[in-house]
């Protein structure tokens, strides 16, 4: 039990130095990328095509680092988990906004179906949440690069006591030897992906009690995500 208790401490020790680290990583990328947006200009404006073609690909190298190191921030969990009785529905008007906005610059329309007879109170932490459902949007709106339907369904389960998001695609879907990969950090067939969309997901609900299942044919993909409800009687104790 001890060496187990001394394993995690350090665990959690390394975790946040390398939390730290990739804090620090940001700032000197900011000013790189600053003197390099610089420095194509010139290029462009004396006619250097193909060097200017090399700072483009080292910004968009940068934007890969950039990307990482925030998803990696997200995964070392800055700050304890906030559990609280919330509302999925208010949760996702908050981020719709930003959804929207993605998905018309993708060509692709937001549906969202409300399959709900009363507004159920689930038990989470709304900002994790919220980091839920805008990478699995993310990731429907990438998969429809011709433009398509992203639904967004919510509907509850009295019996299991859980409430169900759906987020469903028309993208081309997953074939199966990439679905059983999917959840692998780092694993992602994009190129500018990062691989850690999927696994921040599991890691959050994990955290919060709920699950992640991802389904795929050649129609689409659909990602549901299970939540617990506040149980009735609990909801009218408090
Ligand atoms: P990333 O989006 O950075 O690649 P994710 O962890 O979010 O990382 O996803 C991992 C991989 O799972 C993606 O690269 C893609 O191959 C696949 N994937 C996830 N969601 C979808 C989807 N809705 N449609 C098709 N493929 C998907
Ligand atoms: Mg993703």
């Amino acid at each position: 039990l001890s060496l187990q208790v001394r394993r995690n401490n350090r665990l959690a020790t390394v975790g946040q130095i390398a939390a730290g680290t990739a804090h620090e990583i940001r700032n000197p990328l900011t000013a790189i990328k600053g003197f390099l947006q610089v420095i194509g200009h010139k290029l462009k404006e004396n006619g250097q095509q193909k060097e200017h073609g090399y700072i483009d690909i080292m910004l968009k190298e940068i934007s890969r680092i950039s990307n990482l190191v925030g998803e990696f921030l997200m995964l070392s969990k800055p700050r304890p988990t906030d559990l609280r009785a919330i509302s999925v529905s208010k949760v996702l008007k908050e981020i719709l906004p930003i959804i929207k906005n993605e998905a018309l610059l993708h060509n692709v329309d937001v549906v969202i179906e409300r399959r709900l007879s009363s507004i159920p109170l689930v038990i989470a932490d709304g900002e994790m949440l919220k980091q839920v459902f805008l990478n699995l949007c993310k990731n429907a709106i990438e998969a429809m690069n011709k433009g398509g339907r992203l639904t967004i369904s919510m509907y509850t389960d009295e019996a299991e006591q859980t409430m169900a998001v759906e987020i469903a695609d028309e993208g081309p879907g997953i074939p199966g030897h990439i679905l059983e990969k999917v959840f692998q950090p780092f694993f992602t067939t994009k190129e500018n992906g990062t691989g850690l969309g999927l696994p921040i997901c599991r890691q959050i609900l994990h955290e919060i009690g709920g699950e992640i299942e991802v389904d795929s044919d050649e129609q689409g993909t659909v990602a549901k995500v299970t939540l617990p409800l506040v149980s009735s009687r609990v909801y009218a104790d408090s």
